[in-house]
């Protein structure tokens, strides 16, 4: 079975790991609701966990957009963490996901007048080939379209 590549979906996670909403993205890339984010969150604080989205093959790390995103969130949510996850074709039939933890500088140790202090740290690396649980399964189907070769000819 061969993997063809569409477009970026994303899918956002609560705290349980269940996704809340699926949304199609581009060949690029998949923007995810803030007014979604900011109902969700005000619902229930911290409800929102991950922002997870697949990427291109080979591509496991964020996109200057997706880091700029997460930057703008970890700001909203503060002091609640927020992640970021790409799920990624990395092999033939070999899956890759990736969790990114954005690093907001503590109110109480930022130094006023001083520029906050901001960084991403890659939180956990786990990699499959049948996808575990529905919404991984369901946005790889959305992504990626699986063809086999000879009924290609
Ligand atoms: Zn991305």
């Amino acid at each position: 079975m061969n993997h063809k590549f569409n477009n970026e979906v994303g899918i956002i996670l609560s705290e349980e790991w269940d996704p809340l909403v699926f949304i199609e993205g581009n060949p690029g890339s998949v923007d995810f609701p803030s007014e979604f984010i900011l109902d969700a969150h005000k619902r229930r604080n911290g409800f929102v966990h991950v922002l997870m989205h697949t990427h291109p093959p080979g591509m496991t790390g964020l996109s200057f957009r997706d880091e700029l995103t997460l930057k703008t969130l970890a700001f909203t949510l503060y002091p609640f963490p927020i992640r970021m996850g790409t799920l990624t074709l990395t092999g033939k039939e070999t899956f890759i996901e990736t969790t990114y933890l954005a690093l907001l500088e503590p109110k109480e140790l930022w130094e006023k007048g001083k520029i906050r202090k901001f960084s991403i740290e890659k939180e956990h690396v786990y990699d499959f080939v049948e996808p575990i649980g529905f919404w991984r399964k369901k946005a790889i189907e959305m992504s990626y379209k699986k063809f086999d070769k000879i009924s290609e000819l």
